[in-house]
């Protein structure tokens, strides 16, 4: 599978904004079986201001762009994208997918707004069934990241962790844990919900088809929005 454009994921048809490499170069395949999914913040305001990013500065881009209830796809998933730092002989972009989700990190915990959270989750949703990732915190790290001693934008605990390991655990990894990212050492996403998103796309994945409940319509799954409803009568 390498592009995924027109495929409607849970309510969001899957957009395409081809970023090529520069100077016609080809798509570097991934060597790895197993994959890996990597988040990033775009670090801009804007969905337009990603892509503008992205065509001036194409061999950093990643997999997706996502935000303003949009999922929009820049490389085909058989090949790697550029978004995390090389330094020989590592290169982490080979066996990752990576999504930049438009926004920015913060150093206090966070869920990203409705327009970021919803397409996130479904996008997830989708990758993590499709490709066989799980969806799950590596090494079931905080999301406060209580257990990180140093600043984020460093060489910190998680990555010298991650080093001795990569690409172990399988899962959904941030940028500011996968390691030789010198010599930025990017903190993206920051403190952010990772495991209240990955439990709302485990959700959404396991969630019925329409039409199959067998509870006759009142399924608090079929809203569409992955998330329980409450009940209205208490
Ligand atoms: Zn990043």
């Amino acid at each position: 599978m390498d592009w995924i454009d027109g495929k409607d994921l849970f309510g969001f048809v899957v957009e395409k904004n081809e970023i090529p490499r520069s100077g016609g170069r080809p798509y570097a395949q991934h060597t790895k079986v197993e994959l890996n999914l990597v988040l990033h913040t775009t670090e801009g305001p804007t969905v337009k201001n990603a892509l503008n990013t992205f065509a001036g500065e194409p061999n950093n881009a990643s997999h997706f762009v996502v935000g303003e209830s949009r999922i929009i796809q820049l490389r085909p998933l058989d090949a790697q994208a550029g978004a995390l730092a090389v330094n020989s002989p590592h290169n982490p972009n080979d066996g990752t997918i990576q999504i930049e989700n438009v926004g920015y990190s913060k150093e206090n915990l966070w869920l990203p707004e409705d327009g970021l959270l919803k397409p996130l989750v479904a996008l997830l949703a989708f990758l993590g069934a499709e490709l066989q990732i799980p969806l799950t915190v590596p090494n079931a790290w905080p999301d406060d990241c209580s257990d990180i001693k140093t600043i984020l934008a460093t060489n910190n605990t998680r990555r010298l962790q991650a080093e001795k390991t990569w690409p172990a655990p399988q899962g959904v990894w941030l940028h500011m844990e996968v390691p030789w990212q010198a010599k930025n050492w990017h903190w993206d996403m920051g403190r952010v919900r990772r495991s209240v998103i990955l439990q709302q796309a485990e959700e959404l994945a396991n969630q019925p088809v329409n039409g199959t409940s067998p509870s006759g319509g009142s399924d608090p799954l079929s809203g569409g929005d992955g998330q329980m409803s409450k009940p209205s009568n208490i």
